[in-house]
C-alpha cells in the first residue's frame, strides 16, 4: 500500500471507445506536469463496442501507470465508479468522466486545493456546452429539487468529477448500498469539501448513456436514497384530502338545509372522486412499492459487480473484497 501512486484517476468505460487514447494522453500530460505518481485506473463496464480491447492495448503500451477491472456484464455507471475506487490504491482518488467532458487539465487545480488541505475538491459546471436545453434544464431543476428535500447539502451542478482523499474514499467504501448516489454519499460523509468552477464541455465522440429513462431511475436513487419526503407526501396528500371533504361536507350540508341548491347532484361526481381517490392510493401504493424494492435489494446482499478480468491488479477471488485494507 505504502509504494502504491499518490494519485489515482478512476474513469468508468461503457462503449467509449473513440475517447480512450485521447484521454489517456491527456491525463498523462496532465499528471506528469504535476509531478505526482499516478495510476489510471479504467473500468470496463461491460462494453460491446471494443473498448474492452482498447483498454487492454493501452495497458500494454503503459503498464506501468494503467489499471485495467473488466466487468462481466454492464452493471452501471455509479456501480463502475465504485469498483475503480474499491480498487484504486493512491493517496488521491479522481473520478472523471471517460468521454472527455470533464477536462483533465482541472485536475491540476484539484491537487493544488488537496494539498491545502481539502479533502474534497468537487468541480461545479459553471457552463455546460453541447447538452441539450432540456438536459440542462431537467438537471437543473433535479438539483434544486434534491437540496431542498434532503437532508445532506448537495452541491448545485456538480457532477462526479472530482478529488477525494483516501479517508474520504475509505469512508464512502464503507458505504455497500446497492442503490448508489455517489455525489451524495460524498456530501454525506463530510470532510473539508471545496468546489472549483469549470466549462463542461461537449463530448469527445459518441453519445450520451444516460438517456430520459436511465436519468429519471438515478434521479430516483438519489432522492430515495437519502429522503423519505416521497413517503411523507401520502401522508400530506392524505391530511389535505380530509380537510377539503371536511370543507365540502359543511358545504352541502349547508346548502341542503338553508337553500333550494341540490348540490353535487349525479353520477359524474361520484365517479370523479372514486377516480381520484384511488389514483391517489396507487399513487402512495407505488412509492411505498419503490422503497420495498429497495429495502429487498440491500437484504439479498448480493455482491455490487462481479469482475470477469483485470490487469496490472491482481485480481482477488472475493472481487470487491479487496477494499479492505
Ligand atoms: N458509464 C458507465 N456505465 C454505464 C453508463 C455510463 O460506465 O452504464 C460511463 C460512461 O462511459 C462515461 C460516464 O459513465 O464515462 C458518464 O456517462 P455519460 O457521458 O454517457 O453521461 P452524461 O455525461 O451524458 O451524463
Ligand atoms: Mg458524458
Amino acid at each position: 500500500m505504502d509504494d502504491g501512486p499518490v494519485i489515482s484517476i478512476v474513469a468508468p468505460v461503457y462503449n467509449e471507445v473513440g475517447n480512450l487514447q485521447e484521454l489517456h494522453r491527456r491525463i498523462s500530460d496532465v499528471l506528469d506536469r504535476s509531478g505526482e505518481t499516478w495510476e489510471l485506473v479504467f473500468v470496463d463496464d461491460g462494453s460491446t463496442d471494443g473498448s474492452g480491447s482498447a483498454v487492454r492495448e493501452l495497458y500494454d503500451s503503459d503498464p506501468g501507470h494503467i489499471r485495467v477491472i473488466s466487468f462481466a456484464r454492464n452493471f452501471g455507471h455509479q456501480i463502475a465508479v465504485t469498483a475503480g475506487m474499491d480498487y484504486a490504491q493512491g493517496q488521491a482518488v479522481i473520478l472523471i468522466d471517460a468521454d472527455l467532458q470533464d477536462p483533465p487539465e482541472i485536475i491540476l487545480d484539484m491537487i493544488v486545493k488537496w494539498r491545502e488541505g481539502y479533502e474534497v475538491i468537487y468541480a461545479v459546471r459553471a457552463k455546460r456546452e453541447g447538452e441539450s436545453w432540456f438536459k440542462r434544464t431537467t438537471a437543473s431543476l433535479f438539483y434544486r429539487l434534491m437540496f431542498s428535500i434532503t437532508d445532506i447539502s448537495i452541491p448545485l451542478d456538480t457532477g462526479d468529477f472530482r478529488l477525494m482523499d483516501r479517508k474520504v474514499v475509505n469512508a464512502v467504501l464503507s458505504m455497500r448500498e446497492r442503490h448508489r448516489f455517489i455525489r451524495g454519499m460524498v456530501s454525506w460523509v463530510g470532510y473539508r469539501q471545496t468546489g472549483i468552477e469549470y466549462t463542461r464541455h461537449e463530448r469527445y465522440s459518441g453519445v450520451t448513456k444516460y438517456p430520459l429513462n436511465r436519468m429519471l431511475r438515478f434521479a430516483w436513487d438519489g432522492i430515495t436514497g437519502f429522503s423519505y419526503f416521497p413517503l411523507q407526501l401520502a401522508t400530506y396528500l392524505g391530511f389535505a384530502i380530509a380537510a377539503l371533504s371536511g370543507i365540502a361536507i359543511l358545504l352541502v350540508i349547508y346548502l341542503r338545509a338553508f337553500t333550494s341548491a341540490k348540490p353535487l347532484e349525479g353520477q359524474a361526481t361520484t365517479l370523479i372522486m372514486v377516480l381520484f381517490l384511488g389514483s391517489v392510493q396507487l399513487l402512495s401504493l407505488g412509492i411505498i412499492g419503490e422503497y420495498l424494492g429497495r429495502i429487498y435489494n440491500e437484504v439479498r446482499g448480493r455482491p455490487l459487480y462481479i469482475v470477469r478480468e483485470t490487469y496490472g491488479i491482481d485480481a482477488s477471488p472475493e472481487g470487491e473484497q479487496r477494499r479492505s485494507r
